[in-house]
């Protein structure tokens, strides 16, 4: 197991992290308990979990299993997190996480989900960092985080609102995405924040569809995990990565992968981009040109769901939508759009994107009429 310095904090953490967003069989918390020991026996000490996770059972098994792990006196290290704006109800939260969990304090507290660059500053006013500080201060939490799918300059401004509270980021970047999120993550590291990356495996699309990505499986490489794991930790300012643990067998493939690590090189790292670019010239790239639309229409955000209904259908890109970027509605949101083609005419892939608005219109619609629902998310 790969271990470094998690930024500031004085804390050491393993590199691979576990993500309690996965699991397998959330019902059955004993057997999905033991996934989450498996990891900690292998060497892994960063644990990530959040309410709502996994039928809302994320927290329960990890609570389970960290009873467990105390018994060896051996450290590790819970990160958990809550889209809570008001005092009151932050509190209520993270004290029912810290039943669940089994902890008397939880190391890693994040200010979860900030999706808009007005949220932060929404929440402040309404106390919420303030709460967090007073948690602090009481000893139930010993750090703070924050927990963002903001993208390119948004990540740095809304650093610069955490008054230096933040002493960590959780952010998702992969090997796919990373145009997207790279520039928040160095504005993180120049800040002495520590880095962690949820959404390493591509939110499962990478691993679900391996056979999409065998050109981009470095020499070497066992498999697309490996290449996509290697990937993030060889970034110098990512601190842990996480991966989304299913089972124990998950859990076995990715220690193993980090076990005989490798970094790749400034030009490795460029060679798979290079080569992502050239095998899905129909993607986005998540470079951000289109990001300017007069009526605020969220066009890399739209973009970004569509890249994951490529892969795995329509229905898979609004369900992306939906849990992802917080967007339910497609057809609400799209309805301020006047078509004036100033985003595909920004656009540096010459993507035919209000094409790509009305067969996601479709795809909405038709899922509102056979009434199936968002589903649940994979
Ligand atoms: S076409 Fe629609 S989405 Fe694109 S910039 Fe114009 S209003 Fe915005
Ligand atoms: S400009 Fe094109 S490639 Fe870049 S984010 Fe927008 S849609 Fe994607």
């Amino acid at each position: 197991m790969l271990y470094t310095d998690f930024g500031k904090t004085g804390v050491t953490v393993s590199r691979l992290g576990f993500g309690g967003m996965r699991f397998e069989k959330p019902q059955q918390i004993d057997e999905m308990a033991a996934v989450v020991v498996r990891a900690f026996e292998k060497g892994v000490t960063y644990f990530d979990t959040a309410p709502g996770y996994c039928e809302d059972k994320s927290e329960s098994i990890c609570g389970t299993a960290f009873k467990e792990m105390k018994k060896t006196g051996r450290p590790f290290y819970v990160s958990t997190k809550t889209s809570e704006a008001l005092p009151d109800n932050i509190r209520r939260q993270c004290e029912r996480s810290l039943e669940r969990l089994n902890v008397d304090a939880i190391d890693f507290y994040h200010v979860w989900c900030l999706v808009k660059p007005e949220d932060l500053p929404w929440r402040k006013k309404q106390g919420a960092l303030d709460a967090f500080r007073k948690l602090k201060e009481e000893g139930l939490i010993r750090h703070i985080s924050v927990s963002t799918h903001l993208e390119h300059g948004y990540v740095e401004a809304m650093l610069d609102q955490g008054d230096g509270l933040f002493e960590s980021m959780l952010i998702g970047l992969n090997i796919q995405n990373h145009h997207l999120r790279y520039d928040g993550v160095q504005a993180a590291s120049r800040r002495g924040m520590a880095v962690v990356t949820m959404n390493t495996l591509g939110g499962g699309i990478l691993t679900r569809h391996p056979e999409r990505y065998n050109n981009i499986i470095r020499p070497g490489d066992a498999s697309i995990l490996e290449t996509a794991l290697r990937f993030n930790l060889s970034l110098p300012e990512i601190t842990v990565a996480l991966v989304g643990f299913r089972s124990c067998d998950d859990v076995d493939e990715a220690v193993e992968v980090v076990n005989r690590f490798r970094p790749f090189s400034e030009a490795d790292i460029a060679a798979c981009s290079e080569e992502l670019r050239r095998l899905y010239r129909e993607f986005c790239t998540q470079c951000g040109y289109c990001g300017g639309c007069p009526q605020d229409i969220p066009v890399v955000r739209l973009m970004e769901a569509y890249n994951c209904g490529l892969v795995e259908g329509m229905e898979k890109a609004i369900q992306r939508l939906h849990y992802h970027w917080n967007a339910s509605d497609v057809s609400a949101l799209l309805a301020p759009c006047t078509q004036c083609r100033a985003c595909e005419d920004a656009c540096t892939q010459h993507l035919p994107i209000l094409e790509r608005f009305e067969e996601m219109k479709a795809a909405y619609a038709q899922m509102q009429a056979s009434g199936q629902g968002m589903g649940a998310e994979e």
